[in-house]
Order: structure tokens, then C-alpha cells, then sequence
């Protein structure tokens, strides 16, 4: 982006300091240079001509990309665009071993049949045991890596290329499987496409489709991220459909800033609240907190729309985590770039699911699912069992009148809710 237009961002600030308690890396150390304001007077020094040092461009690296400032802002500055122009400028740099975990992160991440490979050889060392003694003796990167990677993960569920409604069609529309969704979670793809036809949508899912780019995005790698998104645009607007649906989080932001797209994006909790309900649910037992995704909540504005969907769950009930607008730390790579500001972050989020007394967090990114579910291990949760899921499990399981097997094919159950020989969505029986 232009220096000018950046300038002109940057003045947007009025210095209040608003947004400081809102911030997360304010929270943990309360230094002013890793606030939003410290971030922005930074930047703006770097634009007037003065040298990014490794010091400044760590304040950079620190910040989550979490967008809780710009919630909090009064002046509405545009924080997304000033701190994606500055990972710009550190994009490249950092240690040798940021270097070598940057490469590896997107040499892997955005392509899910590499990341599907990589999983396989994991699997084995989580069957004997070894990724936890490993991941004690590797270095921070690799060792939150083996934390993080889910149980079973990377185990592959072939969707149709069209789910057909059930009943009366009432929308046609695309879904994003997303790389790390449809690796790590599977099941939570599953579920989309089943509570969207049972509420009355034809689903194109096509086969091409490959990385948004959100990743890149948000990592300041723009040239990549313009790439990845102009081909999931261009699959998309093949497709004919009315609106592409997401259910994840940080995959929805980036895709409904590519304004070249010729359709709606829509996440999934927005796009089946605007429809409306059709389908009948049954009752859910369980007490569950609602975790805001920062790409939810923060860069989408979404909020209200899960929480409504989940309230109309019969007895389901739903609980509030003290600091749930707060990041979780898992921020896309973050908790691989910066493990133990991530940890803290963790740690802290897995202390308030723990006091809300729910048994199911639910959320609507994996990157937060892996993350808290992690924290929860190794925080323990006072002899009570909480699970993981995404918002679209609980629908599922909801709408077919079962139990909520899974740990939202996650860290502990695998991908176990979905029995895929017996499954008409995957059979293409719609
Ligand atoms: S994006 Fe998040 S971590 Fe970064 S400055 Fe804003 S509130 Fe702080
Ligand atoms: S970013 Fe917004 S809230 Fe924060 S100091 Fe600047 S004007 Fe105030």
C-alpha cells in the first residue's frame, strides 16, 4: 500500500488509548510499544523515514493481527490495514529459525494434500506416544506444532461436489472447505454441508477449490494472498451460486475482502440466521460456552448471529466466558511464531472456560478450536471433561437428533461423530 494512504490511516488515531485494555499483548506486559497505539506511533516513524530495527519489527511480530482494537476504537481506525503493511516490512526477517518456521508453515499450510502427507507420520508417533515426548525435547516451534496437531487428524472425508437440499431448495450456495479445516477437521465440513441442505440450500462444493490465502494475508505476504484468493474467486464464480459460505473464521475475513468476488461471502452463523430456520431441532443437553473467533467477532462484526443459532438449540444451555472477546492466542500461526505469549493467552482463555462451568466450548475456527482444546490439556480442567466443537456440530447434531460424538474431530475423539459409510451427504445421498 501506498505510504501516503498509510499516513493517512496511521492520523486516523487520536492517541486516546481506548483500545489499550482491549489489547491482549497490553494485557500480558503493559508495555506501551505493544499496544495498538505504540504499534501505530511505530509505524508512522518508519514511514517518516526512521530505521526498523529488530527491536521495533518484534512489537510487529507480537501483535496478534487479533483486531481487538479496532472494536474498541472511537475513531474507527483502520488497524487491519496498517499492521497487515507492516508484516510487510518483517515478512522476511527475524532469527534463522522464524525463517526456517515461516518457510515451513507456508510451504505446508495452504496445501492440504502436503499437510494431509505430513499428518501421516504423525499419526504414528501419537499412537506410540513418541509426539509427546518429542515435542518436550524439540525446539518451542516444532514442540507446540506436535502440542497443537490433533488426534486422528489429516484423515480424509470426500464430500460430493453438490449436496442436494432437503425439501424445498430455498439457496444455492458454495462452500469453502478451507486447508486446515478440511484437514484437521474434517467432520466440521461434514456438518456445514448437512445443516445447509437441511435447511433447504444446494451446496456446490468444487473439487479445485485450494487456499484463500488468509493465511498469507494475514502474515503480510499480499503478493501470495492475491494469488491464493484470485483463484478461489475465480472457482467460485464458476460455480453459480448465491453466496459462498465459510465456516471458518479467519477464511471469511480474507474472502470478504477480495471485493473482486462476484457473489456474497458469508460466514456460515450470518448466512443461516438471514435464512432463517426450516428444520426441526432436537434437544442437546449440555451446558456450553460460545468462544468468539477474533476473525469473527473483531474483523466480521459477528457476534450475535451464533450465539442466537446455538440459544435456539432446545436444551442446550449457553454460558458466557468472562473474556470472550479476548484472543485465545492461536491468532492463525501465532502460537508457532510466538509460543509463549500464545501459551499465556491459552492458558488464560482455558482458566475462564474452566469457571464457566460448560462442559463444550464452542467456536468457529480450528486454529482457536487446537489451541484451547491444548490449553485445556495441559491446564487440566478440575476432573471434568470439557470437549471442543464447532458451531456447525452442534447444529448437526441438533437437526439429526444425535449425540455430539466428537471433540469437533479434534484433539481427543478423532473424527469419530461421522460414520462416513453410513453418511448420505458423503454417499452423495444428500
Ligand atoms: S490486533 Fe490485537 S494484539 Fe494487535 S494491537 Fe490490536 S488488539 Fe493488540
Ligand atoms: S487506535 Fe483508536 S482507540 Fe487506540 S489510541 Fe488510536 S484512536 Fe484511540
Amino acid at each position: 500500500m501506498d505510504d501516503d494512504v498509510l499516513r493517512g490511516l496511521a492520523k486516523d488515531c487520536v492517541h486516546c488509548g481506548f483500545c489499550l485494555p482491549a489489547c491482549p499483548t497490553y494485557q500480558l506486559w503493559g508495555e506501551e510499544m505493544d499496544s495498538p497505539r505504540g504499534r501505530i506511533h511505530l509505524l508512522t516513524q518508519v514511514l517518516d523515514g526512521a530505521t526498523l530495527t529488530e527491536a521495533g519489527a518484534s512489537h510487529f511480530d507480537r501483535c496478534l493481527g487479533c483486531m481487538a482494537c479496532m472494536t474498541a476504537c472511537p475513531s474507527g481506525v483502520q488497524y487491519d490495514q496498517l499492521i497487515e503493511a507492516a508484516r510487510e516490512w518483517t515478512a522476511t526477517g527475524g532469527s534463522w529459525q522464524e525463517r526456517v518456521t515461516r518457510a515451513l508453515i507456508f510451504a505446508l499450510f495452504p496445501y492440504p494434500r502436503r499437510l494431509r502427507m505430513a499428518m501421516a507420520p504423525l499419526r504414528v508417533l501419537q499412537r506410540t506416544g513418541l509426539d509427546r515426548r518429542l515435542a518436550d525435547i524439540l525446539p518451542s516451534a516444532a514442540g507446540t506444532a506436535l502440542r497443537m496437531a490433533p488426534r486422528g487428524g489429516g484423515r480424509r472425508a470426500r464430500l460430493p461436489e453438490r449436496v442436494p437440499a432437503r425439501g424445498r431448495r430455498r439457496a444455492v450456495v458454495g462452500m469453502l472447505t478451507g486447508c486446515v479445516q478440511s484437514v484437521f477437521f474434517p467432520g466440521v465440513n461434514l456438518a456445514t454441508a448437512r445443516v445447509l441442505a437441511a435447511e433447504g440450500c444446494d451446496v456446490i462444493i468444487p473439487r479445485d477449490q485450494g487456499c484463500c490465502g488468509a493465511l498469507s494475508l494475514h502474515s503480510g505476504r499480499r503478493a501470495e494472498a492475491a494469488s491464493f484468493g484470485a483463484s478461489t474467486v475465480s472457482v467460485f464464480s464458476r460455480a453459480g451460486v448465491d453466496a459462498v459460505v465459510v465456516n471458518s473464521a479467519g477464511c471469511g475475513s480474507a474472502m470478504k475482502a477480495y471485493s473482486s468476488a462476484g457473489f456474497g461471502v458469508r460466514d456460515l452463523s450470518e448466512f443461516l440466521v438471514e435464512l432463517g430456520p426450516v428444520a426441526e431441532r432436537h434437544p442437546l443437553p449440555v451446558v456450553a460456552a460460545y468462544h468468539d473467533a477474533c476473525h469473527l467477532l473483531h474483523a466480521q462484526g459477528i457476534g450475535s448471529a451464533p450465539r442466537s443459532l446455538l440459544r435456539a438449540v432446545p436444551e442446550l444451555s449457553l454460558v458466557e466466558l468472562a473474556d470472550a472477546g479476548t484472543c485465545c492466542g492461536s491468532a492463525g500461526v501465532y502460537n508457532l511464531l510466538q509460543p509463549s505469549a500464545a501459551a499465556e493467552l491459552g492458558s488464560r482463555k482455558a482458566d475462564a472456560v474452566v469457571a464457566s462451568g460448560a462442559s463444550l466450548v464452542i467456536s468457529a475456527n480450528p486454529g482457536c478450536t487446537l489451541q484451547i482444546a491444548a490449553s485445556l490439556r495441559s491446564r487440566g480442567s478440575g476432573g471434568r471433561k470439557v470437549r471442543t466443537a464447532h458451531t456447525a456440530e452442534v447444529l448437526d447434531a441438533s437437526l439429526r437428533g444425535v449425540r455430539l460424538l466428537s471433540d469437533g474431530g479434534g484433539p481427543d475423539g478423532g473424527t469419530s461423530a461421522h460414520e462416513t459409510d453410513a453418511c448420505d451427504t458423503c454417499a452423495g445421498r444428500g
